[in-house]
């Protein structure tokens, strides 16, 4: 391909061979991953000249585009797109491409493990045994909680909303309501979750749910949902998850709600600083149990990701239509 349709590419975290050698074998590809310190440098002056970008888990901010006057598109390896300043990227007319889908199941996987975990308090239990404490039998102190027929309350009911609801109604026998801005037509998109499904304000969801899980997009909307207010409203004895994103939940609201409240345990998979820092309570407390944001951590989906926002950006810069092109026309 001759140079002039070359186009400058910054890889900003690591891809699997296979699909940087794609993205090689069009364009040309600096690959600088700002988090790590020796890198940070040539990522700050690939932005000059760069067109596209591929990467995630990492704030481009509008301070950030400024420094990036050639950029057209951004391929995120992720479904979430709360790292990227959208309204300036409506802005500059900056495509912005995402995962959607390929990472829907094992999401939802994900965070029914964080789900049975809570209940049946399975990290506790396995690190009781690991560490040598298991010398009679288990008593009351240590029982866990049935999953199974409980009623599970899901906040955003989208694509890893609605696979968490087929696991627990079909799975578990679970009666779920769940919450959105437009309820869904379960005849049409999930007939064979009709009668298993109810469409539910927050509020009565928070009331009525043995276990709370949020699948929501971080959003102006959704920052800090889950406050004082709504941890207060949930049932005594109830569980808490959150497969989504930290900054939706109130992290010192959810603490004194398992401190001095009455929920039972927290299952969480996100956090508002991450790494979680060392000195975090959430970290060590005993009602929680933590996962380091794996929601899609797998082999298969994490290359499944990586290959559909490979093409993406591959598409975008031959000036095709990508697949998977997040709607900037709603922020
Ligand atoms: P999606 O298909 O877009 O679903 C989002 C759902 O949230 C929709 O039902 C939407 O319905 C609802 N929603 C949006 N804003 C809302 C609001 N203000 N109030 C109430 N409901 C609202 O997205 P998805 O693929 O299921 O992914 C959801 C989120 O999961 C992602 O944005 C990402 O942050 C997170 N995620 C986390 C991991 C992880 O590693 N833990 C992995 C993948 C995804 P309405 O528009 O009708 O309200």
């Amino acid at each position: 391909m001759s140079d002039t349709v070359r186009k400058n590419v910054l890889v900003f975290r690591e891809l699997p061979p296979d699909q940087l050698a794609r993205l090689k074998a069009q364009h040309k590809v600096t690959v600088a991953n700002p988090r790590v310190p020796e890198q940070a440098a040539r990522f700050r002056d690939a932005l000059a000249t760069t067109e596209g970008m591929i990467g995630s888990s990492y704030a481009i901010d509008e301070g950030l585009l400024a420094s990036a006057p050639r950029l057209r598109v951004i391929s995120s390896v992720s479904v979430g797109v709360d790292n990227y300043a959208l309204p300036a990227l409506a802005k500059r007319g900056i495509m912005l491409c995402h995962t959607p889908g390929v990472l829907t199941e094992t999401t939802a996987d994900t965070i029914f493990s964080l789900i049975m975990a809570s209940s049946r308090r399975l990290v506790e239990l396995a690190n009781l045994v690991r560490d040598g404490h298991w010398q009679r039998n288990i008593g009351e102190d240590l029982f866990g909680w049935d999953v199974h027929g409980k009623t599970l309350g899901i906040l955003g009911f989208g694509r890893i909303g609605q696979a968490l609801a087929r696991r627990a109604a079909l799975g578990f026998g679970m009666p779920v309501l769940y919450h959105n801005r437009h309820p869904i037509d379960a005849a049409k998109e999930l007939p064979e979750l009709i009668g298993k499904i109810t469409h539910t304000p927050m509020e009565e969801l928070l009331q009525r749910a043995d276990i709370v899980a949020v699948v929501l997009p971080l959003s102006d909307e959704t920052r800090g949902l889950m406050g004082p207010r709504e941890f207060g409203l949930m049932k005594p004895g109830a569980i808490f998850v959150n497969g989504a994103r930290g900054a939706i939940v109130q992290e010192e609201a959810l603490l004194q709600a398992l401190n001095h409240g009455t929920l039972r345990a927290a299952g969480l998979d996100v956090f508002a600083t991450e790494p979680l820092p060392l000195n975090s309570p959430l970290r060590t407390h005993p009602k929680v149990t933590a996962f380091p944001h794996i929601g899609s951590a797998t082999f298969e989906t994490r290359h499944a990701m990586a290959v559909l926002a490979t093409t993406n950006l591959l598409q975008a810069l031959a000036g095709e239509r990508p697949l998977a092109m997040f709607d900037l026309s709603v922020v």
